[in-house]
C-alpha cells in the first residue's frame, strides 16, 4: 500500500517537475521517505547495470544507453547524472507500473561510489562498470581507500564486475566476484613517468610495496607490476588496440570505432562502455557502430566563437584533480596561442572552504604553453598563487574576481580561448563572455 502511494505520488510530482526541469531527484526523495524500503519492491524484467567510479561515469553511462538503444533495446536510465538515493528512485519509479514491475529490456544506472551501499542496500544490479577510482573532492569523500570500503558494501557476490584494467586500485575491487576486463593498448600519448602531481597508487594496493609502470596513459592509469607480490594489469577479455588519439580512431577487434572527443580519457569511457554492452549481449560489430555514432553532451564539451576569436569550453569536476588535468591535457593539444580562463569559484558549493586541490593538479604542465590564464571568481587568488608557485610569470596571469567584469580582461589576451570550469559555473562564465 505505502509503496503504491509513494509510487503514485512520486509519478505526480515527476509529471509536474517535468516543466521545471528539476525533477530529478525530488519525485523520489519523496517517494523514499513514504516507503523506506522502496528499492526492496521493484521487479525488474531486463538486467540491471551500474555504472560507477571517480570519473566520466556520466558520459559512460549515457554511451551504453545510447548502445542499447541504437541495437533497439528499451532501457530505462538516470541520464542526467542524479546518481544518489533520490535520483535512482525517481529514475525506478517513473519507470515503473504501479505495480512495481519495470519493464524496459535493460536498466542502466549511473550511481554515486560513495552513495552505492545505501543504493544497493535493497536490491543489486546485475553488473557493475566501475571505470576508475582517484581522489574526488578529497574533504568531502575521503581517500580513495575510503572509496573501496564503501563500494565493498555495496558489490554483492551475485554482481559480475566490468572492470579497467590499467587502473590498479579498481582492477583489484571484491576479488572473489566473477570480472570481466577491458583495456587500450598503449598511445602516442603514454608516457614512461608520471606527468601529473595526482598519483594515487604510487604503491601497490595489494602489498603496499613500490609500484612499477612500463607506461602511463595518464594519472595512476597504465600498464603496472608489483615485483614485490606480482600484482600486474590483468589480462583484457576486451582490448582496444591501435589508437589513433590525434585523430580520435582506434580499433575493437576487427572494428573501428571513431570519436569527436580525441582523448585518451574519452577513449577509456568508450572502451568500458562498448565492453559492458557485450557482457549485456549486444554483438562486438554493432556496439562498435553505436559507440561511433554518439555524441558527447554539449555541455561537457563544446566549441565556439567570442567576437573573433575561436573558443573552447571543457567542464572538468569540482575538486577533482585528475578532471582538470584531463582538462589540461586537452588544451595542450590545441596549437596557436591560447588563454586559459579558470573558474574557481563553487568550491563553496559542499561548504568547503578547502583549497589544497588545487595544489593537487598539474598546471606546471600549461606554463610554458599558454599566453595567459584568468583567474575569476571568488576563489581568483588562491588560484594566482597556485599558478605562481607552478611558475608562471606574472606577466602571464590575469585577476579579476568579480565574473561580471571579465570580458574586458579576457579581450586583452590572444589566441585561443580556453575555458575551463565546472558544470555550475560554466553557464554564467559562456554568458558574461558571449553578452
Ligand atoms: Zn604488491
Amino acid at each position: 500500500m505505502r509503496f503504491a502511494l509513494a509510487l503514485i505520488v512520486g509519478k505526480c510530482i515527476a509529471v509536474l517537475g517535468a516543466f521545471t526541469n528539476r525533477a530529478t531527484n525530488i519525485p523520489g526523495e519523496i517517494a523514499l521517505k513514504i516507503c523506506p524500503d522502496l528499492f526492496k519492491k521493484f521487479k525488474f524484467k531486463g538486467k540491471v547495470l551500474a555504472v560507477t567510479g571517480s570519473n566520466g561515469k556520466t558520459s559512460t553511462s549515457n554511451m551504453v544507453a545510447h548502445i542499447l538503444r541504437q541495437n533497439g533495446k528499451t532501457v530505462a536510465h538516470n541520464a542526467k547524472g542524479s546518481n544518489l538515493l533520490g535520483g535512482i528512485a525517481t529514475t525506478l519509479l517513473t519507470h515503473s507500473s504501479l505495480s512495481g514491475n519495470i519493464p524496459q529490456d535493460y536498466v542502466v544506472l549511473e550511481v554515486d561510489e560513495r552513495f552505492s551501499r545505501l543504493i544497493f542496500k535493497d536490491f543489486s544490479p546485475d553488473y557493475m562498470l566501475v571505470t576508475n577510482l582517484f581522489r574526488d573532492q578529497l574533504t568531502r569523500n575521503g581517500n580513495v581507500d575510503v572509496i573501496i570500503e564503501k563500494l565493498h558494501e555495496a558489490i554483492k557476490p551475485s554482481v559480475k564486475l566490468i572492470l579497467n584494467a590499467s587502473d590498479p586500485i579498481s582492477a583489484m575491487l571484491a576479488p572473489e566476484n566473477e570480472r570481466v576486463y577491458y583495456n587500450i593498448e598503449r598511445t602516442s600519448h603514454s608516457t614512461e613517468k608520471s606527468i601529473n602531481i595526482t598519483h594515487d597508487a604510487k604503491v601497490c594496493p595489494k602489498c603496499y610495496h613500490k609500484m612499477n609502470y612500463e607506461y602511463f596513459h595518464y594519472n595512476h592509469i597504465g600498464q603496472f607490476e608489483c615485483s614485490y607480490c606480482g600484482y600486474k594489469t590483468p589480462e583484457a577479455k576486451y582490448m582496444f588496440t591501435n589508437v589513433d588519439v590525434e585523430n580520435g580512431d582506434f580499433m575493437f577487434g576487427e572494428f573501428k570505432i571513431h570519436t569527436e572527443y580525441k582523448s585518451v580519457f574519452n577513449i577509456f569511457n568508450i572502451a568500458g562502455a562498448v565492453s559492458a554492452c557485450c557482457e549485456l549481449g549486444i554483438k562486438p560489430v554493432d556496439a562498435a557502430q553505436a559507440a561511433s555514432k554518439f555524441k558527447l553532451m554539449k555541455e561537457r564539451y563544446d566549441e565556439m566563437e567570442i567576437g573573433s576569436r575561436k573558443a573552447i569550453m571543457i567542464l572538468s569536476k569540482n575538486q577533482n584533480p585528475v578532471s582538470f588535468d584531463q582538462s589540461i591535457s586537452h588544451v595542450l593539444d590545441i596549437e596557436g596561442d591560447k588563454t586559459v580562463v579558470v573558474y574557481v569559484g563553487n568550491i563553496n558549493h559542499t561548504h568547503n572552504r578547502d583549497t589544497t586541490w588545487l595544489y593537487d593538479i598539474s598546471f606546471e604542465r600549461l606554463r610554458d604553453d599558454v599566453s595567459s590564464v584568468v583567474c575569476i571568481g571568488p576563489r581568483a587568488y588562491d588560484l594566482a598563487v597556485r599558478l605562481s608557485l607552478a611558475g608562471f610569470k606574472s606577466e602571464q596571469i590575469e585577476i579579476e574576481r568579480d565574473i561580471n567584469k571579465i570580458k574586458p580582461v579576457v579581450a586583452k589576451t590572444k589566441g585561443t580561448i580556453c575555458i575551463m570550469t565546472e558544470l555550475y559555473d560554466a553557464k554564467s562564465v559562456l554568458e558574461v563572455l558571449t553578452r
